[in-house]
């Protein structure tokens, strides 16, 4: 049977995709390489702007609000440099429309949610299909998956993640860069005493290494920064994280770790959000790789469901075959350039994070000294982790 839409990969990005095309009257299917009762490791993408809610609220009547009451809401967010507060603020909590202004959870939460929502929803989700090759023909796109099967659509999403097959198999490169450094990022049980995010400049008892702590519903993410010279297995082993654990955390949580793990800096966006025939999309990490500092990674693949889901509609509904084309083609256009905008913003953030001029280096510890004196220096320290920021990071979304 063919199938107006095949959406490869149950991650975030593709159940998302799922439920947006599904409430614009597609029929859609989602096939998924895992079973069904996998276990993800880790908090991971924890930040959901109220942006991303709201995409997810018009997709799933009352989605938004579900995950918005799911999460953890921080009240305060602090900038310390060498252990001194050079900025904290209090941050409004306010609902609109029923949704707060972010909510944090972890991944797993999130995407048991959206689970639930996509079989709400009825739309069909088929595991253990592991797509191998897809190729797109004149009035069809055809999926093949290692076992033989063969599935047929009018347009395929490829939601299938960092390695995306889909994207290999249509030849479409990953370009951009990889740093050199390494990030070790820990879960830790148990909600903070202070709902309250944290960013250490030079931690003064981690001989001056950048440490992030992000709380979530449940626990607390612990983002360390390994100097440019470090060993990462030296910080990411069990026993090395109760050695320095309990340096940054208010408590000893070393007994409460759940989850630890190590990623570099990644900034790669594919050469094409589309291939050229305009019958495969790509969507979230088939399509680009951010770094998280910025929460880009999950949200903008939210906001490319959102635009690919309308984009398949619109062809799907257009009089001609060059209209139809022309719909695809545009979401590879706008969504490319914010995936090209995303990486940038990644970049800028690493550059701040690892100042590669003894001048930079100044400018920051200059900012630190007179932030009690200038409040915009220290607000620029506050913000400039997270890299430049746009209505919401992710960019444009519908056309
Ligand atoms: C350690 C770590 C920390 C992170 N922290 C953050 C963060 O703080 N903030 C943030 O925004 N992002 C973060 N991310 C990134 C975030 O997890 C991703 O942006 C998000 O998962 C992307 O969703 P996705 O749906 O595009 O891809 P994925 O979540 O990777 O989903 C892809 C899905 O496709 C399936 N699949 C893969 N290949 C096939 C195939 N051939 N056939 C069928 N199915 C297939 C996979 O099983 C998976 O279910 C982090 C990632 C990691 C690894």
């Amino acid at each position: 049977m063919s199938r107006q839409l095949v959406v490869v990969g149950a991650g975030p990005g593709g159940l998302s995709t799922a439920l947006a095309a599904h409430a614009l009257g597609v029929d859609v299917v989602v096939l998924e390489r895992d079973p069904e009762d996998r276990a993800r490791p880790g908090s991971r993408a924890l930040f959901l702007h109220r942006d991303s809610l709201r995409l997810l609220e018009r997709a799933s009547a009352g989605l938004g609000r579900r995950l918005g009451e799911r999460g953890l809401v921080w009240r305060r967010r602090t900038t310390m440099y060498r252990g001194r507060t050079v900025y904290s603020e209090e941050l409004p909590t306010a609902a609109e429309a029923g949704l707060p202004p972010f909510t944090s959870l972890r991944q797993i939460d999130t995407e048991a949610i959206l689970r639930e929502a996509v079989a709400a929803a009825g739309i069909e989700v088929v595991y253990g299909v592991n797509i191998i090759s897809v190729q797109p023909e004149s009035t069809e796109v055809v999926a093949r998956s290692a076992d033989g099967r063969c599935w047929r659509s009018s347009y395929l999403v490829a939601a299938d993640g960092s390695r995306s097959e889909v994207r290999e198999s249509l030849g479409i490169a990953l370009l951009g860069a990889r740093s050199d450094s390494h990030h070790v990022v820990i879960d830790v049980a148990g909600e903070p005493a202070r709902k309250e995010r944290i960013f250490h400049y030079h931690h003064p008892k981690l001989d001056g290494r950048h440490v992030l702590i992000v709380p979530f519903a449940g626990g607390c993410q612990v983002d360390l920064q390994c100097s440019a010279d470090d060993d990462p297995d030296q910080w990411s082993g069990m026993d090395e994280v109760s050695r320095w654990l309990p340096l940054v955390l208010d408590d000893d949580g070393s007994h409460r770790v759940l989850w630890c793990a190590r990623y570099p800096f990644l900034q790669r966006v594919a050469a094409s959000m589309a291939d050229p025939s305009g019958r495969v999309l790509l969507v979230g990490e088939a399509g680009h790789l951010f770094a998280p500092f910025g929460a880009r990674g999950m949200n903008s693949a939210i906001a490319d469901a959102d635009a690919a889901a309308c984009a398949v509609a619109c062809a799907l509904a257009a009089r001609t075959p060059g209209r139809a084309q022309a719909a695809v083609l545009d979401y590879s256009r706008i969504r490319g350039a914010a995936a090209e905008f995303n990486c940038a913003a990644a970049g800028a953030a690493l550059r701040h994070m690892r100042p590669a001029s003894a001048a930079e280096r100044l400018a920051q510890s200059g900012a630190a000294l007179l932030a009690p004196l200038v409040p915009r220096l220290g607000s620029w320290l506050e913000h400039a982790p997270y890299g430049p920021r746009v209505a919401a990071t992710i960019g444009p979304s519908r056309y």
